[in-house]
Formats: C-alpha cells, structure tokens, sequence
C-alpha cells in the first residue's frame, strides 16, 4: 500500500488519500515530487512512510466520509486501490479517482483523466512518455462506462500552451462535448525553466477549449478552499 499522507474535511466529510505508486510517467514539475503534501494545509511538514492497508483502514473506521479522493502519484497502478473500493462501497462512499488515464478501475464513482498533451512530441516533453494513445483510448473507455468523467489538463507556457489545450479539448469534443474540462495553472519548482501561466493566459486558453466544449474552467494556485482541510496521517 502506497498511501503515505492523508487530510480530512470535517464540513465536507471528504478524505484525500495520496499516493506513492510507480507512476509510469515522468512529467516535468510533478507535484507529488515537489509539494507531497496536501497544498491546502497550512503546515509545510514531511510526508510519512507509507502504511499497510490494515493500518490505514483502521484509520479510517473512526472517520465520518461521504467522499473520498484517491490521488499524488498514481493511485490507479496501486494494487490495494481494489481493496480500497470495495471498503468503500460497502459504505456507500461517493470514491474519486484523480489519474492519469494510464489504467482503467472499474467500480469508482467518479474520475478526473489528466490529459498531458495530445500532440506526440509534446506528450514527450512533458510526460516522457511515448505517445498518449493509450491514455485517451482509456479516456474513451471511461466515457462510454457509466462513471462520471471529467477531464483537466495543466497548461505551462512554453510547453502546453493554448494551443496545445485546444487541441485537447477538441479530442474531448469529439467523446463528448458534454464532459467537463478544468485547465489547471502550472506550478513550478524552484530552478524551473518554465513559469507559472498568467491570469490573462488561462482565459484565453479557456476561450480557446470553449469553443469545443460546454464546461470549461481554470484553476490557479491562487484559489483558496473554502473549507477546512485537516492533516490525519
Ligand atoms: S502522471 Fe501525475 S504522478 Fe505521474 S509523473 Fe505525471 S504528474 Fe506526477
């Protein structure tokens, strides 16, 4: 089990799991490397050493959850993920799955598919990686299962740029123009050869993904939780 830190929302009931799994991608700026923990706590802490199922299982008999987040470094390659959904289904918790496309779950509630790039030397750059086929295959296969889909993509000036992002959204357009797509503002490290995007950036890359699908939005780092968020592991 891969799980090595842990938040809780006591006013949304809401568990945030992060993971440490073998992610088979090696994007530019990966938050798991630089900012492990939760980005809305207040505490700059470390993470913990991962612990086994039963432990974190016991953890979370004592918590109250309506909702439940698996994400950080690729919770769809974690074998115990399969575990961790039938423990929440047997308490009718709302499970999120926050992944990069790389594997299909069956018997999650809800998934967020980060698209990197649809452009192949572009998906290189970023991700390492050596093309997105499969990735937006298994987006398709998600899209025609019954769970709710939505898709984000991270745009990085210089790298994803609006462009890059029409494009995405026109390839989602074309599953459906319905799913939801968030365009999330790049974070960097510090030494990084690429910046964070601009407010004005992020709209026009909103413009731009509008013109191909209904639901649109951007976030940036600068967009503060409106609840609390509680370190528990
Ligand atoms: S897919 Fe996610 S976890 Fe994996 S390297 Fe990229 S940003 Fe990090």
């Amino acid at each position: 089990m891969a799980v090595y830190h842990m938040t809780y929302s006591p006013e949304m009931e809401e568990v945030c799991l992060y993971f440490d799994a073998p992610c088979p991608l090696r994007c530019w700026g990966c938050i798991t490397d630089f900012r492990p923990l939760d980005c809305h706590l207040e505490e700059v802490g470390v993470p913990n050493p991962p612990l086994a199922l039963d432990e974190l299982l016991g953890i979370l008999e004592g918590i109250k959850i309506r909702r439940v987040l698996f994400l950080g470094k690729e919770p769809s390659v974690d074998p115990h993920l399969l575990a961790l959904l039938d423990f929440f289904k047997a308490k009718k918790t709302h499970t999120v799955l926050i992944t990069n496309g790389w594997e299909v779950i069956g018997g999650v509630d809800e998934v967020c598919l980060s698209i990197k790039a649809l452009t192949p030397h572009l998906f290189k750059a970023y991700t390492g990686g050596s093309d997105p086929s499969r990735i937006l295959e298994n987006f398709k296969i998600y899209a025609k299962s019954r769970v709710k889909l939505r898709a984000e993509s991270v745009l990085i000036p210089g790298l994803i740029n609006p462009e890059e992002i029409s494009r995405i959204a026109h390839f989602i357009s074309g599953v459906n123009p319905g799913i939801p797509y968030r365009i999330d503002a790049y974070i960097p490290h510090p030494g990084d050869i690429y910046r964070a995007p601009t407010h004005g950036e992020l709209r026009m890359a909103k413009r731009l993904a509008k013109r191909h699908l209904k639901k649109v939005s951007i976030l940036h780092s600068s967009v503060k939780r409106l609840w609390n968020v509680e370190r528990i592991y």
